[in-house]
């Protein structure tokens, strides 16, 4: 057995971060938990996935959350900027729909979107991205609000070169995909941890998620942090990675 290729075999994990906007809850902010952890672990990755219009329309359980209108990046000049000096070595810039909500949830932009509508949608994202003077800073990985997405919105990303999609492999979101996000080949994308929700634990492939959000139990807040850096310290021959190598992971267990 050739001992050294296995041990040269490393265990990549990307950790990203959703739903970075001007709302005031789910914000900038938790940039400076990501640099803390930069100063411990100086090659990790983080991919954010940004809404370009990200609006909530709905409050959440005592909590007002719901804006009146879509908070749009280019008008929010001081984030796009923030965004911008980002290094770019630690971090990278995907999208995340426009809106994030539909009219029925806060989550559900691209659920039951038709094709065309789903193409005017995209359209309508990297034209905002322009505005910001982002375009050329993100990356074309695309990730749908709440993972939820219409078969033909998949097809509709694909068309409109999104290079890369990432999904969930959650039964009832999964089975609404209708395979149809084979178009993609291998690039797909799979997360394995969203704490508490699923688990830590190390995959050959692991993809971290954490929210911007401060009202969910996913924020990336300093106790969020420390559980992160506590899996992080206990992980052996582990490369940190953007998105991009996180693909083909479809884990079934
Ligand atoms: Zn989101």
């Amino acid at each position: 057995m050739d001992v050294t290729s296995i041990e040269s075999k490393k265990n990549l994990i990307n950790i990203s971060i959703d739903d970075i906007s001007p709302h005031p809850l789910s914000s900038f902010e938790c940039i400076k938990v990501c640099e803390d952890i930069i100063k411990i672990y100086p090659d990790i990755k983080f991919t954010l996935y940004i809404p370009m219009g990200y609006w909530r329309k709905f409050d959440d359980k005592n909590l007002t959350t719901k804006t009146e209108k879509p908070l749009y990046l280019h008008e929010d000049p001081d984030l796009c900027k923030k965004l911008l000096n980002l290094p770019e070595s630690n971090f990278e810039l995907c999208y995340h729909g426009v809106y994030h909500s539909d009219s029925k949830t806060n989550n559900d932009e691209f659920r039951n979107l038709s094709y065309k509508d789903a193409c005017s949608r995209f359209e309508k994202m990297f034209d905002i991205a322009k505005k910001s003077n982002l375009y050329d800073r993100m990356k074309k990985i695309f990730r749908p609000p709440n993972f939820t997405m219409s078969p033909e919105a998949i097809r509709a990303a694909y068309d409109m070169k999104i290079e890369q999609i990432a999904l969930s492999d959650h039964e009832r979101i999964k089975k609404e995909y209708e395979e149809s996000y084979a178009i993609f080949g291998e690039n797909v994308s799979w997360f394995n941890v969203m704490y508490p929700w699923k688990e830590y634990k190390l995959y050959e492939k692991t993809s971290i998620i954490f929210h911007s959000c401060s009202w969910s139990k996913n924020y990336l807040d300093n106790d969020n942090a420390e559980l992160l850096l506590d899996f992080l310290n206990e992980c052996n021959n582990i490369e940190f990675c953007f998105a991009n190598k996180i693909v083909d992971n479809l884990v079934v267990e």
